[in-house]
């Protein structure tokens, strides 16, 4: 399997620039800031005169290159946080600075360029379009973006998750596991330094879940920050570190000295 470590849009450590400020590689200026600040943050959903507080004070710093696992039964808040961390959703109070720039107030528009230069999102159900190629699945982001240069990358994609030879499949003419990875091949194909994952394992099998978390993690390996959203303790035993959520706040957040292997 061959992972490339390009890190575009991340700050250069070699390169300090002057006063701290980086020159080449910088996207927002500062350098010593952390990829992921959350500060306070709060989300609160009105239906009518119901008020559910999905999110509650949360605090959290990711670094350029981490790999974290955020854990929480069902309804904790965990959608709700990767959601504000890939820039779907906005705090109602609180700040979210990524890379340095605030990004809690941006509108939807501005917010959808960070997305696409930034992020890539991997879900627990694929969200691959049935009647679609494998290939042609990987290059949708870039038919979006409107780059007209699409099959070269989108092959460099599914290389990279080991699916070279599945280009003209069609979903359901690939496994769950072959599936996810052509979902995860399209997060990548915008080289995003930031990997946010939900449940990417929730629909599959024990074989095909150690699969995908060990391309998670080689792609961490590769310089790649991820963040995967679980229930599965399994998924926090490869983590270096676990955050876990209860009723919308982070209960623990712990570093655990080295990540378990998985064997597919
Ligand atoms: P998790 O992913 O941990 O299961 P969620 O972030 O999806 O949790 O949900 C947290 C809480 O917010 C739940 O009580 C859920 O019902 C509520 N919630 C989530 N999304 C919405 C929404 N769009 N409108 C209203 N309530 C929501
Ligand atoms: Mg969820």
């Amino acid at each position: 399997m061959q992972l490339t470590a390009v890190r575009r849009g991340l700050r250069d450590p070699n390169d300090t620039g002057v006063n701290g400020v980086c020159q080449k590689g910088s996207v927002t200026g500062v350098w010593g800031a952390s990829m992921i600040q959350l500060e306070d943050v709060t989300k609160v959903y009105r239906m009518g005169k119901v008020e559910v507080r999905a999110l509650e004070s949360v605090d959290l710093t990711i670094d350029d290159g981490e790999l974290v696992a955020i854990m929480g039964p069902s309804g904790s808040g965990k959608t709700t946080l990767m959601n504000i961390l890939g820039c779907l959703d906005v705090p109602t109070s609180g700040r979210y600075l990524l890379d340095g720039t605030d990004v809690s107030r941006l509108s939807d528009n501005r917010l959808a360029k960070i997305r696409s230069r930034k992020i890539g999102f991997v879900f627990q159900s694929f969200n691959l379009v049935a009647r679609t190629n494998a290939v042609r699945n990987v290059e949708l982001p870039l038919v979006y973006a409107g780059v007209r240069a699409r099959r070269n990358p989108a092959r460099v994609a599914l290389e990279q998750v080991g699916l070279a030879d599945r280009q003209k499949h069609l979903p359901n003419e690939l496994s769950g596991g072959q599936q996810q990875r052509v979902a995860i091949a399209r997060a990548l194909i915008n080289d995003p330094a930031l990997l946010l994952a939900d449940e990417p394992t929730g629909n599959l099998d024990t074989a095909a879940s150690a699969e995908i978390l060990k391309l998670l993690g080689a792609l961490n390996d590769a310089g790649r920050t991820v963040v995967i959203i679980t229930h599965e303790e399994e998924v926090s035993r490869f983590a270096r570190r676990v955050v876990r959520m209860r009723d919308g706040r982070i209960v623990s957040d712990q570093v655990q000295r080295s990540r378990t292997e998985v064997t597919a």
